[in-house]
């Protein structure tokens, strides 16, 4: 067989010489996907097998800030004396998916929540009861809850009763991914399951219509694994395919592509090739990050045409997201001495303009006569009185900007300003992980979970910290389960 495996097209079981070993449930992929799906699988009494490529924790999982969505009335939550109910984290979640969520995916995700948080304790995760109330991406020390979306926004707030959810296992600020995974692993370590490293699965290999195994690369060997009873798909996204995103999601491809290498899109592919049909995949997490402190909320965010676009006091996504849809991808973010600070360090913003006045700043920066500074008139008008009658920021960060000097942050993507992006399309799944072909059949044998599919996180402007995990975690579990049984 030759070196070179296209992963879209499947092989037949007589190209297999012989199976290099037999299973029950082969899972490809050991991130928080496929270590909850092996978890589950072998829970149900499967026999379980992990290949992953790389040689140790090389998950995105692992590398990530570690929070998890999780809501409803949590321990962690009503600790930190925050109400909460799946009903509200449902209208919240719903919300945040937009108009291409997955309703009985939601549905599931949000009401199972509590069930979801008692299973990872169960695990071994542990939760700190803890609040961290600032304006930041993770918590910055052990706290375990946080916001982490739009729960405060001035819409979701019309649905849902805003409550704190995002999770993160008890960690020191970032470290809240490796430390779920260490505990995850450990998890796994204490069952018989066997995980196989630097194994990498090429294409998927296929009799009639049944998925029935992998093929891999392992130890330098082309290696074939035969599964029972289903293949599990856990190999995360395609955020470092450059041709993959450029032909899916353009939209990322000045972005900064986060994650770890292996996120090229394989398991995609590999469904793709075995009929599975592909949902969302324009849509990316994408991020540009104003705060902390929360001292620039209290700014105001301007385009070209030096009109505002969004409440600055948004989760950083939401932010990225419109601040892309700018006429020629240009914002800015006008700041008086009074909230100016060093830039955040993730941003890295430049001061472009410096001006005593908004007229001056607006013709030293090129605005047209009488935008900004309009702009800027109504804005104080307002935020003198508490008020934001056009995107409804909240009193926490409305005050006048009326201490000069005044300046311009540069915030478009073209700046060299900081957008980190990775994707949230994938296989078309049910609720169950089965991979779905374009006419709605489940493909016999065929499973995936995370970022292989496209699950509760649909656009950057409802992300929340915490779905991507959440999600990856929670249907992981559903997949590994139906592929055991
Ligand atoms: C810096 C950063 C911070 C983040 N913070 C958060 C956060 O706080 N909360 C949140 O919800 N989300 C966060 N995310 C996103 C989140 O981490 C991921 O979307 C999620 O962990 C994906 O889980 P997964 O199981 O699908 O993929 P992964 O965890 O990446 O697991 C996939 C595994 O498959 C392996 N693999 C890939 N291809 C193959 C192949 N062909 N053969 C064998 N193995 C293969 C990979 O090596 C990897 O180990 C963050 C992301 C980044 C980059």
């Amino acid at each position: 067989m030759s070196a070179e495996i296209d992963p879209c097209s499947p092989i037949g079981p007589e190209q297999i010489g012989e199976w290099f070993e037999y299973t029950d449930v082969l899972i490809v992929g050991y991130g928080g996907a496929g270590a909850c799906a092996a978890l589950e699988a072998h829970a149900c009494g499967a026999k379980v097998t992990v290949l992953e490529v790389s040689s140790g924790s090389g998950s995105t999982t692992s590398l990530s800030g570690g929070q998890i969505y999780l809501g409803g009335g949590t321990p962690i939550q009503t600790a930190c004396g925050f109400t909460d109910t799946p009903r509200d984290m449902e209208a919240y979640v719903r919300m945040a998916s937009g108009s291409s969520g997955d309703d009985e995916k939601i549905r599931l995700y949000c009401g199972d929540s509590l069930e979801h948080y008692a299973w990872l304790v169960n695990q071994g995760v542990e939760f700190n009861p803890e609040y961290y109330g600032g304006k930041h991406t993770n918590t910055p020390e052990y706290q375990s809850l946080a916001w982490s979306g739009n729960e405060k926004g001035y819409r979701e707030r019309l649905v849902a009763r805003p409550a704190p959810r995002a999770h993160k296992p008890r960690a020191f600020w970032e470290d809240g991914g490796a430390t779920l995974m260490a505990t995850l692993r450990k998890a796994v370590e204490a069952t018989s399951i066997t995980v196989h490293h630097e194994t990498r699965a090429l294409t998927l290999v296929k009799e009639g219509e049944r998925v029935i195994g992998v093929l891999c690369r392992h130890d330098g060997q082309l290696r074939a694994w035969r599964a029972r009873c289903g293949v599990v798909l856990c190999c995360g996204g395609f955020i470092m395919n450059k041709d993959m995103v450029r032909k899916y999601a353009p939209r990322l491809a000045d972005a900064t592509p986060i994650g770890n290498p292996a996120d090229t899109g394989s398991g995609i592919l590999m469904g793709i090739g075995a009929g599975g049909a592909v949902v969302n995949m324009n849509e990316g997490f994408i991020s540009v990050i104003w705060y902390p402190s929360g001292e620039f909320c209290k700014g105001v965010f301007v385009n070209q045409q030096g009109n505002r676009f969004v409440n600055e006091d948004c989760y950083h996504s939401r932010g990225a997201h419109h601040c892309l849809n700018q006429p020629e991808r240009k914002a800015y973010l006008v700041v008086d001495s009074a909230i100016y600070t060093e830039p955040p360090m993730y941003a890295a913003a430049k001061v472009i303009e410096v001006g005593e006045t908004f007229a001056e700043l607006e013709r030293d920066a090129g605005f047209a006569e009488g935008t900004l500074s309009a702009t800027m008139e109504t804005y104080n008008r307002f935020a003198a009185v508490g008020e934001d009658p056009l995107f409804h920021k909240s009193p926490e960060f409305l005050r006048p900007l009326d201490q000069p000097p005044y300046a311009l942050l540069d915030f478009s993507i073209d700046s060299g300003v900081y957008y980190p992006a990775f994707t949230l399309g994938g296989l078309d799944t049910s609720v169950d992980g089965q991979v779905l072909s374009a006419s709605g059949k489940a493909i016999p044998g065929l499973y995936a979970a995370g970022r292989t599919s496209a699950g509760i996180p649909r656009n950057a402007e409802g992300y929340a910290s915490g779905l991507s995990i959440g999600d990856a975690t929670y249907f992981g579990r559903r997949a590994g389960r139906a592929a055991a049984r």
